[in-house]
């Protein structure tokens, strides 16, 4: 057990915290560390898959939460597994629990896709400092690691690359943000205001991929998606065959000049496969496909992510759709009109309108209360436990995705919860805050220690060293440790 163990945050790459523990600790021979935590010299320098997993919680004891958890949040795992069979999808994770991740790669069908199987490390220079002032650290968010994502959706600015000439398998140490000598930095350089959005566009669609429960979108439902929103624009006929070279039109023109940003080199490499992916992706009989080829097609051909996952759930009979007014059929007030009528004029209850529009049952309630009908909740009962059960769990601490997978329920649904009980939000704002000042404390208090003979610049220098948080968050505290050592208070920055 290492002296040392910082929090893994929720966005935060299993990679970065694995490099962050070596430096907290003062370790030397990253083989060594990564020997300490997964029993094998080189599993800890692996930044998009995790392996070993199982060795990993006896290490840790567990501190860091289910394996599945980490492997689904820490790691690009969630973003490839959302759209494979659910199956495969097990099967993937009972590997990595035990195994190594040879065979992990050809399984998700990477090695195969022409996108390529290279994830560089990126950054966002701006959640770097909001982090190194927030928690006293920067790290590798798990969101600006996936392929398709190559700008910031909370600051919308570009990311910038972590290039480094060693390949990860020869690599000897950890790349982390702050350790730029260890790196090339390349800023993604976006071309125009366009650009800028279908990047957003893209980013914003791939978070939302990568927080999917595994096989939440298997290849039949990825079918019905595409058949839909084809046949609403008028890209495929009614007996779903495809319009290919309008579709192909399209996807070229959206993302014209995209081609040659570094990380967007896959988009050259499929450029003459579209016609054939194009129908390949929505084909009944579909095989996955990299998640980076579906996001490019879905935002080219629908308004929202939410308008697409909502056509791939089985909703509306099939006439419904193909009726004349298809084209309308998908816009909001539409879907608001027909819901109203099935409750109101069919006397349906609030799940069964719901799910024959394809909707969770909670946005069927929300609309309800939007369009001020009155309903007695059908299962109301069930509903009122399980929330009781998530408040419970939210009081204790949980974590948001831990909650929502042992609810069967999404993360939006558990953070409305949140956001809708102030003492529950205040709670969790406190303990988190307190969580962090306990992390802070604890590991300055240890380097200081550990590096006894050293000067406090040169304790602030190493990464994830706490003192500009602690300098922010909890000075009394710090000038109060500073003293007892006999060293001098140095400004934060
Ligand atoms: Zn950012």
């Amino acid at each position: 057990m290492f002296g040392i163990l910082p929090a893994l945050h929720e966005n935060q790459t299993l990679y970065s915290w694995c490099g962050l523990t070596h430096a907290l600790n003062g370790a030397v021979c990253a083989r060594t560390t990564s020997t300490r935590l997964f029993g094998a010299p080189y599993a800890a320098l692996c930044h998009d898959f995790p392996s070993r997993l199982n060795l990993l919680e006896r290490s840790t004891r567990g501190v860091l939460g289910s394996t599945r958890d980490i492997a689904l949040r820490n790691t690009l795992l969630g973003y490839y597994l959302a759209i494979v069979r659910r199956s495969r999808a097990e099967q993937i994770i009972g590997l990595l629990r035990t195994g190594t991740i040879r065979h992990l790669k050809m399984l998700l069908g990477i090695t195969a896709s022409r996108v390529g199987g290279h994830h560089p490390l990126k950054g966002c220079e701006r959640c770097c400092a909001d982090d190194e002032a927030s928690r006293g650290w920067a790290y590798w968010h798990v969101e600006h690691q996936l392929p398709s994502v190559l700008v910031c959706l909370k600051h919308r600015c570009p990311l910038f690359i972590a290039w480094d000439p060693v390949t990860p398998v020869h690599r000897r140490h950890w790349l982390l943000p702050r350790l730029e000598h260890r790196y090339m930095r390349a800023e993604i350089p976006v071309p125009s205001d366009a650009s800028m959005e279908r990047l957003l566009r893209l980013a914003a669609d791939s978070a939302r991929l990568m927080t999917l429960p595994p096989a939440s979108l298997e290849p039949e439902q990825l079918t019905r998606g595409y058949q839909r929103l084809l046949q609403n624009a008028g890209l495929a006929t009614r007996n779903g065959n495809l319009r290919t070279a309008r579709i192909v039109a399209l996807v070229r023109d959206r993302y014209r000049g995209l081609d040659d940003l570094p990380g967007l080199a896959p988009l050259k490499a499929i450029d003459d496969q579209w016609p054939g992916l194009a129908a390949s992706l929505s084909r009944r009989s579909a095989r996955p496909g990299h998640p980076l080829k579906h996001l490019l097609l879905i935002a080219a051909i629908s308004d929202s992510w939410d308008q697409f996952f909502e056509a791939c759930m089985p909703a509306a009979p099939v006439r419904e759709i193909a009726a004349p007014t298809v084209a309308q059929a998908v816009t909001a007030a539409n879907r608001l009109d027909r819901f109203k009528e099935l409750v109101t004029v069919h006397g349906k209850s609030l799940a069964a309108a719901s799910h024959a529009l394809g909707v969770s049952r909670t946005t069927g309630t929300l609309w309800a209360k939007k369009l001020k009908i009155a309903y007695t909740s059908r299962g109301r009962p069930v509903a009122e436990r399980k929330a009781a059960k998530i408040r419970r769990q939210l009081k204790k601490g949980d974590s948001i995705s831990h909650i929502a997978t042992t609810a069967g329920v999404s993360m939006t649904t558990i953070y409305r919860i949140v956001g809708t009980d102030p003492e529950i939000s205040e709670r969790r704002r406190a303990d988190a805050f307190s969580r962090q000042r306990e992390i802070a404390r604890r590991t300055f208090a240890a380097l200081c220690r550990t590096q006894s003979d050293q000067s406090l610049k040169s304790i602030r220098s190493r990464p994830g060293n706490s003192y500009a948080w602690l300098y922010r968050n909890d000075h009394q505290w710090l000038a109060s440790q500073l003293a007892e050592q006999g060293r001098v208070s140095s400004r934060s920055r």
